[in-house]
């Protein structure tokens, strides 16, 4: 059973590592996926993040680990974490999530996590052109280790959609349930005030 990860925030308040605009809309039409390249033991979700607020030259929205989601940037502005400069595309049309590959850290947990991320992001109305690999902007070799591997991306892409629908029937299911919460109450109301025509306004 999937625990959706914690999701901390520590958002940049330095403005030398971003471009300090909003995307097209407020909406960002692409999630771009990296992995950090950071095999250090402690290189986690919460340590990227301190080096971004601190020091970084660049940004991204969010950092995954195995654990954890660290929000550095609002979901609404622009990074610097695609490599094709300030005019873009992908870092003026997409969201940048960086998922840890320390050693030590749970791969599949933590691809899972960052799934989990994606699909809540297309829910509200991010990456509707799609989920591309960093390498699709520049051709680097990001995410390595997913873009290493056999069917991992793919995998990763049917984890995203499977969060979407069930995450999207959940929030129907919640908005059925108020419905009917609002339907019992009128009905009630309408009872009462067909018991007592006289009090009725
Ligand atoms: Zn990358």
């Amino acid at each position: 059973m999937f625990t959706p990860p914690p999701l901390h925030q520590l958002l940049v308040t330095r403005t030398d590592n971003r471009p300090n605009r909003p995307f097209a809309g407020g909406l960002a039409a692409f999630i771009t996926i990296h992995q950090t390249g950071n095999p250090r033991p402690t290189a986690n979700a919460h340590a990227h993040a301190r080096w971004m607020a601190r020091e970084a030259p660049y940004s991204w929205h969010a950092t995954i680990d195995d654990r954890e989601v660290w929000q550095s940037l609002d979901w609404g502005e622009q990074g610097w974490h695609a490599g094709d400069g300030a005019a873009g595309p992908g870092n003026t049309t997409s969201i940048g999530l960086e998922i840890c590959m320390h050693e030590g850290i749970d791969e599949a947990a933590a691809d899972l996590n960052a799934a989990w991320l994606a699909a809540r992001l297309r829910l509200d109305g991010h990456g509707y052109e799609g989920i591309v690999q960093h390498n699709h902007w520049t051709g680097k070799d990001c995410p390595a280790l997913i873009r290493a591997e056999p069917g991992r991306w793919e995998r990763f892409l049917e984890q995203v959609a499977r969060f979407e629908e069930f995450e999207s029937r959940t929030r129907l299911e919640d908005r059925v349930t108020r419905l009917e919460a609002r339907v019992d109450a009128l009905e009630s109301a309408f009872a009462v005030a067909v018991e007592r025509p006289g009090k009725a306004s």
